[in-house]
């Protein structure tokens, strides 16, 4: 994006600035400057997209799933030829490293598009003969305008994990990026123009989450709302949805365990640890935040984890070098600062990292070392509430029991990883813990087809795969008596 540009809503097929004409500074974080500017969009920006999306929705609904799949998939073919464009739009605008937005967050946004487009065309729904009597058959039908609100951490790849299924299945979306990374959504925008979706599909509006998020929420035409954020913002939304009885899927914050046994494969453990504590700044709702190590291998393994780290470097996202870019912006940075000096005063050992750096050339921007703290009770405050960023704390344990008591202790229960050769421990452990993902000796291993979701304050509801198919339609129930 050129200097300053102005990134403009999307709504109806064609671009539009803001009604009140009020603009938000879009800053890059690993430069910590000023380098566009996006809609303040407010309640009346809102209800001209959802009026776009009603027009739309009656052809929309009605238009044959291999046609929608077609159009998804030629806006895939458009992203897989803008990969470079939108790759480097993700990086400036969150501060991640260029090789990550090129390997992961993009071609992973593109997989959402050809995934949902695929499996829209093999749907099915269920018969049941009540025999001699009747036969009832179960319609999948959209919804109507599904609101999808997503967060800044894995920009597109969240964008496009919402609006592929809702307007797979035939619902007209109205849906919002974080106002922290707009620019690849507005991307995407031009690329469903130059594909031909239909006006009013999909509409895309910029703003806050308390402004315009909130107006799509409340609007009464909206009768579906997909979100990943924060655990307190989905309860503000949950609040405002259920007395008007929307539909709701939440996908929340963790605090993920990350369970280390003393039968592991030491090696690929100690660095699979590292990638799931420090991928993504430790911005990933699926981290493991929390590394629990079997007392008998504790030292061997925080010594080899903290010379694993020691060897990550912070620094520029554009240099091929970086395993950690910057963190999404200054309030964040602040925060995440905030929780280690608050584990030092909960009595924890910083054994490596803990400060801000500022790396040549990008003295100004937003960077913390990756930080791995030990000694710090189960209990307290860093260790049971999310930091989301690279912070990592080290807990011994002694029995299976001890670990499982440790990993279910918090509010949250989104995706824990087992570290073991023993199977029958591995399945068992998978069956205790408390969460909605379990990856055993393996991190952030993902087929689009499984189940994705947290439990407790991490969330409700499941998307992936058929869930997600599932969530954006409702079923009817048609009984033929014979
Ligand atoms: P937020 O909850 O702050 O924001 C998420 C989105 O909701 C943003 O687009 C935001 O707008 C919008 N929003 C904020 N307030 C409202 C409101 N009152 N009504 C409607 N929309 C609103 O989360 P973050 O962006 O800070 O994302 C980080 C969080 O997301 C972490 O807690 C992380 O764990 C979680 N997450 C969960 C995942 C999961 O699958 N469970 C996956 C990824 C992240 P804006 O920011 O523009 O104001």
């Amino acid at each position: 994006m050129n200097h300053m540009e102005k990134i403009l809503n999307y709504i109806g097929g064609e671009f539009f600035p803001p009604a009140a004409d009020k603009w938000i500074e879009n800053v890059n974080p690993s430069l910590g400057k000023v380098y566009g500017l996006i809609p303040e969009s407010s309640k009346s920006d809102v209800d001209k997209a959802v009026d776009a999306a009603y027009l739309a929705f009656p052809t929309w609904s009605e238009t044959p799933a291999s046609e929608r799949a077609r159009l998804m998939n030629k806006i895939a073919d458009l992203m897989e030829r803008d990969l470079q464009i939108l790759a480097e739009m993700e990086s400036t605008d969150s501060g991640k490293p260029l090789h990550v937005s090129l390997t992961v967050d993009i071609p992973r946004a593109i997989s959402n598009i050809r995934f949902f487009a695929g499996a829209i065309q093999h749907f099915a729904s269920e018969s049941h003969a009540m025999e001699g009597v009747a036969v009832n058959y179960t319609l999948r039908q959209p919804v109507g305008i599904a609101a999808c609100i997503s967060p800044w951490n894995l920009p597109l790849y969240l964008f496009t994990w919402k609006i592929a299924p809702a307007f797979a299945t035939g619902n007209t979306v109205v849906a919002k990026p974080s106002e922290l990374t707009p620019a690849t959504a507005y991307h995407f925008a031009r690329l469903c123009a130059e594909a031909g979706l239909p006006p009013g599909v999909l509409n895309i509006i910029h703003g806050t989450g308390g402004s315009a998020g909130s107006a799509m929420v409340e609007h009464p035409l909206v009768k579906l709302i997909s979100f990943t954020g924060g655990t307190r913002t989905g309860e503000i939304i949950a609040a405002s949805a259920a007395p008007k009885f929307k539909k709701l899927s939440l996908e929340l914050g963790g605090k993920n365990a990350t369970l280390i046994f003393e039968d592991c494969d030491f090696e690929e453990t100690v660095s699979e640890a590292a990638r799931a504590a420090f991928s993504n700044q430790g911005q990933i709702c699926l981290c493991g935040s929390r590394i629990l190590i079997q007392r008998s291998i504790y030292n061997r393994f925080r010594d080899a984890f903290v010379e694993k780290v020691r060897k990550l470097k912070t620094g520029n996202p554009f240099e091929r070098s970086s395993n950690l870019g910057a963190v999404v912006s200054e309030g964040h940075m602040n925060k995440v600062l905030s929780y280690i000096d608050l584990a030092r005063e909960e009595g924890g050992a910083v054994l490596t990292g803990g400060n801000r750096v500022f790396p040549d050339g990008c003295e100004g921007g937003y960077f913390i070392e990756p930080t791995v703290i030990e000694g710090l009770d189960a209990s307290c405050r860093v260790n049971r509430e999310e930091i989301f960023g690279p912070v990592v704390t080290l807990i011994p344990f002694d029995t299976e029991d001890d670990a499982v008591e440790i990993a279910n202790g918090t509010d949250y229960g989104l995706a824990f990883s087992v570290w073991t050769t023993n199977v029958k421990r591995a399945h068992k452990l998978a069956a205790r813990l408390k969460t909605g993902i379990v990856w055993i000796n393996c991190w952030m291993l993902r087929d689009l087809r499984t189940p994705f979701g947290g439990v407790k304050n991490s969330g409700v509801g499941r998307e992936g795969g058929w869930e997600a198919l599932r969530f954006f339609t409702e079923a009817k129930n048609v009984c033929i008596k014979y």
